[in-house]
């Protein structure tokens, strides 16, 4: 086992700005960072495939979690229950490991409070009119539900201010580069490179 703990982030962002496709072509370019598949009671839409989108359980199976603590953080988001596996968290973070945790603010503030090293990045869409536009072009929801997403999406982009790092998601590629910059700069920091390359280092300053 390596004896560096990689590094922990916390993605948020509102349905439709595009965390997910993002949080995708960042890890299928860069091999040490993982995704932490969480837990909801949320139906499984079209496409979506269980243990690989989300692990899909009852409300009986996730409150059988929550009473064994299995979550590190959990919340109710438009009436489903969600939660991150602290087991799972544990074991990638002492693999050496970066982990994203794909969660909204209520579980980033609940993240912050345990593990207050962890990094964290809001992801904003350009425009109300381009969030709007990527939540209809999805064709998944109802029109009810797109429009109770969006005056979601308003209440969590409110929390932007809780995130160490900001995100425009106007070009994709751009946002794509911004966001392996601050994984880049994060395995950089001194006292991760001290870590990593302690070796070097007691060679170095005989
Ligand atoms: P969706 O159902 O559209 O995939 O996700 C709805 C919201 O739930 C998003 O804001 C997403 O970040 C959030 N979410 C997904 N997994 C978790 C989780 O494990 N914990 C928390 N707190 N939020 C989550």
């Amino acid at each position: 086992m390596s004896i560096t703990t990689g590094i922990l982030y916390i993605i948020s962002a509102p349905s439709g700005a595009g965390k997910t496709s993002l949080v995708k072509a960042l890890i299928d370019s860069e091999a040490h960072i993982r995704v932490s598949v969480s837990h909801t009671t949320r139906a499984m839409r079209s496409g979506e495939v269980d243990a690989v989108n989300y692990h899909f359980a009852s409300r009986e199976q996730f409150h059988a979690m929550l009473d064994k603590t299995e979550f590190l953080e959990h919340a109710e988001v438009f009436g489903n229950l969600y939660g991150t596996s602290q087991k799972w968290v544990k074991q990638t973070l002492a693999e050496g490991l970066d982990l994203i945790l794909e969660i909204d603010w209520q579980g980033a503030q609940q993240v912050r409070r345990l593990m207050p090293e962890a990094k964290s990045i809001f992801i904003l869409p350009p425009t109300q009119e381009a969030l709007r536009h990527r939540l209809t072009n999805r064709d998944q929801d109802s029109g009810e539900i797109i429009e109770r997403r969006m005056r979601e999406a308003v209440s969590e982009m409110s929390h932007y201010v809780e995130y160490d790092y900001l995100l425009i998601n106007d070009d994709f590629a751009h946002a794509l580069s911004d966001l392996k910059a601050i994984f880049r700069a994060n395995r950089l920091l001194q006292g991760t490179q001290q870590q990593r390359h302690s070796g070097l280092l007691s060679e170095l300053l005989v």
